[in-house]
């Protein structure tokens, strides 16, 4: 693949640059390092995003006609590497902007296409996504929400769970069963339910790091209108896959941009810390780690670019997203053990005590990483794909 730049996409470097370095929010400096959004920032990602979006940085590769600016990833691929080099924010509204959204363009009516994009990417109305179950996750197929046709309504009834964002979401990217006769994988639909509906009720769920932003959904007698089915009744299956595509893309190649500041951030603190009264970046086994870390990263960085190579050439993501996803998560959660291993006796002390380093910034992260291969589909199930879809080797 040629990542050489014309001299356009150079002029368009320097301007996201120069813009970058005027507009980063002041208030962000002490916050960064978290790759998830944190429920204490997510006013300032609010107004980070809409600031993006006034000034045209995001939805590069979206069509001009629905919001975005009808560039190539190549673009988006600059874009994203200036974010990175200089330590920006991440967007709020994450999963409108990796999943709903291309898949509302690959799936949606033209009414469907005008409605929701321009409003996911300026952050106006946040997503989340509704596909697991209490007795459905990584066999998504067992999913048990049922809808059923009344007139030109759809009635929804059942329960989602670890629903990220659904405690601020205004859309749900919704997978319920409407024709429990069919084969398990033929009889399921997917919806884009609005969560202002009567009948609907979020509880939220604590992670092991003390926030509260995944959750239960409810629904009870929900009455969707017919518009909001995207992709056909029943066609559902091949709708969510495509999300799930789009989910492993963005967490493979986009969160590989915010490694490299997470990976930076690490750097500095092995310049900072001391063991012995040596500054640890002397020792030469955590120079080994640190090395090793960089290589990780500029590897999950080619990863990246093969997925890139299939989207210029008009292609949707395919099974090797996957690579993408499980390599991010083995970098992520390794760098994170580093991190800890680098403060010593010093990473037992979290947020709210005088003498945890960076304000326990990095004990959050090394918790919140231990979900990186649960979220998005576990380990296990994208070795399975990899094995199946990939390396053609027989059903699991
Ligand atoms: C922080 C976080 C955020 C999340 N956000 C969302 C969200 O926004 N929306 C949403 O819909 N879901 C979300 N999820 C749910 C997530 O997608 C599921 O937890 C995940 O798919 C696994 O499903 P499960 O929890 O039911 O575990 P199970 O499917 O019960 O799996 C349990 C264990 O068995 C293993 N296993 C299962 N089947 C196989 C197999 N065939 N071969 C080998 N091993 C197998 C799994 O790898 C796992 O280790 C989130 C989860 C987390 C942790």
């Amino acid at each position: 693949m040629d990542f050489s730049l014309t001299p356009e996409q150079d002029a368009f470097r320097q301007t996201v640059r120069a813009w970058l370095k005027a507009n980063l929010p002041r208030e962000w400096k002490d916050l960064g390092r978290s790759d998830i959004p944190r429920i204490e920032t997510y006013e300032i990602l609010r107004q980070w995003q809409r600031k993006l979006y006034d000034a045209g940085f995001i939805g590069l590769t979206w069509p001009k006609e629905y919001g975005g600016r009808g560039l190539t990833f190549m673009e988006e691929l600059i874009l994203q590497e200036e974010i990175a080099l200089a330590k920006a924010p991440p967007i709020l509204n994450v999963l409108g902007v990796g999943m709903a959204g291309p898949t509302i363009f690959a799936y949606g009516t033209e009414a469907q296409k005008k409605r929701y994009p321009p409003k996911i990417l300026s952050c106006e109305e946040i997503w989340c996504q509704g596909y697991s179950e209490p007795n459905a996750g990584s066999d998504l197929a067992s999913l048990q929400t049922r809808a059923v046709k009344d007139g030109e309504y759809w009635i929804i009834n059942g329960q989602k769970v670890w629903t990220s964002f659904a405690q601020i979401a205004d859309w749900m990217m919704l997978l319920a069963r409407t024709d429990p006769n069919l084969p398990r994988h033929k009889g399921i639909t997917y919806f884009l339910l609005d969560m202002k509906l009567p009948g609907i009720t979020v509880k939220p769920l604590r992670h092991m790091t003390g926030d509260a932003d995944f959750n239960e959904v409810f629904f009870d007698n929900v009455r969707v209108h017919a518009s909001q089915v995207l992709g056909g009744v029943n066609q559902g299956w091949q709708v969510g896959i495509t999300t799930l595509m789009y989910e492993r893309l963005t967490l493979g190649f986009g969160l590989h941009m915010r490694l490299r500041i997470a990976l930076d951030s690490l750097l500095e603190l092995a310049r900072r810390m001391e063991k012995s009264g040596r500054v640890l970046t002397h020792d030469p086994l955590v120079r080994q780690k640190l090395a090793q870390s960089w290589i990780d990263t500029e590897c999950l960085r080619l990863t990246g670019a093969r997925g890139i190579t299939r989207l210029l050439r008009g292609e949707m993501p395919g099974p090797e997203a996957s690579a993408g996803k499980m390599v991010w998560v083995e970098t992520h959660q390794k760098l994170q053990e580093l991190a800890m291993e680098l403060e010593g006796p010093y990473a037992q002390l979290a947020k709210g005590s005088d003498w945890a380093v960076d304000g326990g910034a990095w004990q959050h992260a090394f918790l919140r990483s231990r979900a990186n291969s649960i979220e998005g589909g576990t380990t296990e199930i994208q070795k399975n794909i990899i094995a199946e879809r990939v390396l053609g080797l027989p059903k699991d």
